[in-house]
């Protein structure tokens, strides 16, 4: 077996299932259904699925979904999709609200008990009592109301009788406990709102800390792994199920994943989305999981990213080229080579025959022999960069300029006599010779050429839209600065282009991948047809941002 070094969650695992604590371990991942899942749910989704990988036991998936107003089933179902789609499967699908009558029964538990309470504040109320962390709250005036008038009240809010945020149900703890959460939590709370699932049955929700722990318990969850922001509610988890001697689920905490020159918080990709900054949730430039898969980002290299950053306790910023390095390794491997001039000067091929096709071939991977080779019409007229030609070449330019020769890959070399210039001085048109016996492969001129250049027979040539993707966002980190975060966004984030690609791009299926050769890797969009085809840059050859 191939050494790994564990991560301090992992050694937590290896520990507790050599001591025997554990025969297997149950994870799940818990999303709320109020957005798509982004690049730091798909780290959340390796650790958790992961860890079942390594270790015997299984993963859930657990909707987290408590909080009616913003939910919805679109979310739903996009959550599965994204997950199968990174390469991952639940045991079980389970949702929070399928135990809303179960935490009813634990709420009246805990007021049969002593250790909850209807309380009639406002919010504000309840917040001005709260105390500081250096000064201890103060005790509700509602806090010492009976048992049986805390049931008559709770149940009068269950069955609607009251506005929302008129009323809460709070556990009596301790108002002067050092960890504020401790200070009474509220564990129910009044909202008249439809729910995804079940509908109108109930006006009273859970809140997150008194549905999360005892969600986990329902289904014996054995590791419960969430971000660091929820370490300071381990104590009320531990406290509750304690207090419901119920099965003792235990929770673990590792730092958030942030990303640098984008967001993520479904808060603001959902302003994105609304506002119209980007063209839905699965734009090519959200760092959500569904605009990477329609960028052209493969699973596999998503994954390969979440095991690179892997699991750290300490919150840190991870630079988005190391997410360009994981897709272009991959797609280095997978991606079918192809020919694509993006910005047109025509070559014609003067010793060359009008009216001929000739069939060059060209390998589709020469990383993958076996994806075999591919047909490229050769043609008098073709087509090749702007930038490959310079009228006076600068020192160590090895592509076209007057005399000079150069490879047109999979086919001739060819050598170049001539140019035509327009009234503005533009370079129209260059001629040139090709040199016989010099096709790929079948070289026999023993002349050695340092260019190779892609071209496309103009003839043969079809036009596609090219969407170039930057950057969503012009600073590093959005989060730091000042004032409306979409103040920050990248007015130049796409630029649409026209290309002109060899005949075997003309029809392709959504997601393909090809790396356009000296250009980037590009994918097959959604809105691609073979009237219109559609790509998308996934990234490009190098890195060549800010450099
Ligand atoms: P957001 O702030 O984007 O709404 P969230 O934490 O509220 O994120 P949930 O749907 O509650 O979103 O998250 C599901 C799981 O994914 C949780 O366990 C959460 O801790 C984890 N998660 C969310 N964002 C990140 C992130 N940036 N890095 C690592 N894990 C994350
Ligand atoms: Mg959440
Ligand atoms: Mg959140």
């Amino acid at each position: 077996k191939e050494e790994k070094n564990l991560n301090f969650i992992e050694e937590i695992i290896e520990a507790d299932l050599k001591s025997g604590k554990y025969e297997q371990i149950i994870t799940r991942f818990p999303p709320e259904p109020n957005g798509y899942l982004h690049i730091g749910h798909a780290s959340s989704i390796c650790l958790n699925f992961g860890l079942t990988k390594t270790f015997p036991g299984y993963t859930n998936l657990r909707f987290d979904d408590t909080n009616p107003v913003t939910e919805d089933t679109e979310y739903v179902e996009s959550i599965k999709n994204d997950i199968r789609w990174m390469g991952f499967e639940w045991k079980n699908e389970l949702y929070a609200s399928d135990y809303f009558d179960q935490l009813y029964a634990f709420a009246l538990k805990f007021i049969h008990a002593g250790l909850a309470y209807v309380d009639d504040s406002t919010s504000e109320e309840i917040a001005a009592l709260k105390g500081t962390p250096t000064e201890p709250g103060k005790d509700s005036p509602y806090r010492n109301r009976s048992v049986e008038e805390n049931l008559a009240l709770f149940e009068q809010m269950r069955n609607g009788e009251f506005p929302d945020g008129s009323r809460t149900l709070r556990a009596k703890i301790d108002m002067a406990h050092i960890n504020m959460l401790m200070r009474d939590p509220i564990l129910y709370r009044i909202k008249h709102a439809h729910h995804h699932r079940t509908g109108n049955k109930w006006c009273i929700y859970p809140m997150y800390d008194f549905a999360h722990g005892q969600s986990d318990s329902i289904e014996t969850v054995t590791h419960s792994i969430c971000t660091l922001e929820f370490a300071p509610h381990r104590e009320l988890y531990d406290w509750l199920i304690a207090k419901l001697e119920i099965y003792p689920s235990h929770q673990y905490e590792f730092a958030r994943r942030n990303l640098n020159y984008t967001v993520t918080s479904k808060r603001k990709l959902l302003q994105l989305v609304q506002d119209g900054h980007v063209n839905g949730w699965d734009d090519p430039r959200m760092p959500t999981i569904s605009g990477m898969r329609r960028r052209g980002f493969t699973a596999a290299s998503i994954r390969d990213f979440c095991d690179r950053i892997g699991v750290a306790r300490r919150e840190n910023m991870i630079d988005v080229g190391l997410l360009e390095f994981c897709v272009r390794e991959d797609l280095n491997k997978k991606a079918l080579r192809r020919m694509v001039v993006m910005d047109p000067l025509k070559v014609v091929i003067t010793n060359f025959p009008e009216g001929v096709t000739e069939m060059c071939h060209s390998e589709n991977n020469p990383e993958d022999i076996s994806t075999g080779v591919r047909d490229i019409p050769f043609t008098r007229e073709i087509l090749i960069e702007k930038e490959d030609f310079m009228e006076t070449p600068a020192k160590k330019y090895f592509r076209l300029a007057p005399g000079k020769m150069v490879r047109l890959k999979g086919a001739y070399i060819i050598q170049c006599e001539t140019f035509v210039k327009d009234e503005n001085g533009e370079i129209t048109e260059v001629h040139c010779s090709y040199i016989e016996n010099s096709k790929s492969g079948q070289d026999t001129t023993g002349i050695n050429v340092k260019g190779t250049l892609h071209w496309v027979s103009a003839k043969h040539a079809v036009p596609v839209e090219i969407r170039l993707y930057d950057r969503l966002f012009s600073v590093e980190n959005v989060s730091i600065e000042e004032g409306d975060f979409k103040d920050y966004i990248n007015p130049e984030s796409l630029e649409i282009i026209t290309g002109y690609a060899e005949p075997a791009l003309a029809d392709t299926n959504a997601g393909d991948s090809f790396q356009f050769l000296r250009k980037g890797y590009f994918a097959t969009d959604t809105d691609s047809t073979s009237e219109k085809p559609v790509f998308n840059r996934t990234v490009t050859l190098r890195d060549n941002w800010a450099k």
